[in-house]
Order: structure tokens, then sequence, then C-alpha cells
């Protein structure tokens, strides 16, 4: 999918969300989770792989209870520079704030090195089962994302882009049986929380400025 779907969308004079071109980490692979307040509210999960993000939009957000499956919809591959923004999206597709919640490295179950990783997972993408593990803040340990069988399937048997997932945790030394609500891991005082309690969502459409940068 490369980046052409992402930039097709955006008008790079009208939002300050990066144009971005493909590009990698220097010796692991990483990870964001983006908390977006658009129409709605709900969590931007990236993976970097092959100089992108593979991106999905989880309305519930992550959870660290394996209980839980979280719906994850695949969206167009974001670019790498991504994983650093912050900010208010003035109008158009996805028109909102973002802030960053988690972001680290992560890795194949092995944690092979960076190569061999990227290659594994590559695997997982496109067989629609990725399993890998986080190295976060608040996300850490092994998750899935495993892609649940559509219509498109029929129509596009070769493509694994888009369509729903499930993003699980596994059953390990991070994992809680306890009810897990992402909300309750976000600080009250969170860059989107301060935003919303000083401006009417109406504002959400014109352009502000608001602190880039994500604590
Ligand atoms: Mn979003």
């Amino acid at each position: 999918m490369a980046l052409e779907l992402y930039k097709k969308k955006r008008n790079f004079k009208e939002t300050p969300e990066p144009e971005g071109t493909p590009k990698s980490s220097k010796s692991k692979l990483e990870f964001v989770v983006q908390r977006h307040k658009a129409s709605s509210l709900h969590y931007d999960f990236r993976l970097e792989m092959d100089g992108v993000l593979k991106s999905w939009a989880v309305p519930k957000g992550p959870s660290l209870n394996p209980k839980d499956k979280r719906l994850a919809m695949m969206v167009e591959d974001h670019p790498y520079d991504y994983k650093d923004f912050a900010g208010i999206i003035p109008s158009g597709y996805g028109a909102g704030i973002v802030e960053v919640w988690d972001h680290g490295t992560y890795a194949d179950l092995e944690n092979s090195e960076m190569k061999t990783a990227e290659k594994n997972l590559r695997s997982g993408l496109h067989a629609g089962s990725l399993k890998f593990t986080l190295f976060g803040k608040k996300l850490k340990g092994e998750f899935a994302l495993v892609k649940l069988k559509g219509k498109q399937d029929n129509a596009r048997p070769n493509d694994s882009s888009g369509g729903a997932w499930l993003l699980i945790k596994h059953n390990d030394e991070y994992a809680t049986s306890e009810d897990y609500n992402s909300e309750d891991d976000t600080p009250q005082n969170s860059p989107i929380n301060k935003w919303l309690a000083e401006n009417k969502p109406e504002k959400l459409s014109k352009p502000s400025t608001v602190k880039k940068k994500a604590s």
C-alpha cells in the first residue's frame, strides 16, 4: 500500500501531519499508540514495518486483559515520522486532536534482530496472524493481531491489507485478569483532556495552536 493512499487523503498545506517518506529505525523496530479525538475518541495502533507504519484504528483502545478481543480496523499505511506526531488536525480526513499514548520498540516473539524480526512480522501480517512483543511504557509483553475473515477476502484473496482485525494480549507476566480500560491509563491532564476542557468541540474544525509534543 506504501504511502499513496495516505497522501491522497491529505492536503499538506492544510494539515500539520507529516508528509513523510519511507524510513526505518536503525536497530529496533518501533511502535506507537496515538489517542485521537476525532468525531469519536479512538486509539491508533501503529507498527513500523518496511519503512512505514502499519496502522489500525482501535475504537476501544488496547487492553492488557487477554480476555478482551479489541476490534482493530486496518487503515492506510502512515509515514514513519507519524510516530512522533501530536497536535491538531484542522479539517478533512481524521480531523481532531492527537496525542501519543504509548510508544517504544517491538519485535517478533523470538525478539530477533531487526531484519529477521521484520521478515517474520511481514509473513504474519500477510497470513492475517501477526504476533509480536511490545516494549512500551504501558503496553508490554506479547500481543497478537488476528485478521477476521471478510467479504473482501474473496474479492482479493492475496491482499491482507485493510479489514477488521482483533488485537489480543497474550497471557504472560504483563497481562492482567482485572478489567482494563485504556482511558484509566490516560493522565487526566493529558494534552487532549486539557484541550477538551478548554475548548468547545466545534473548534476542532478550525486551525488552532496547541503544543505539538505530547508528554
Ligand atoms: Mn485516528
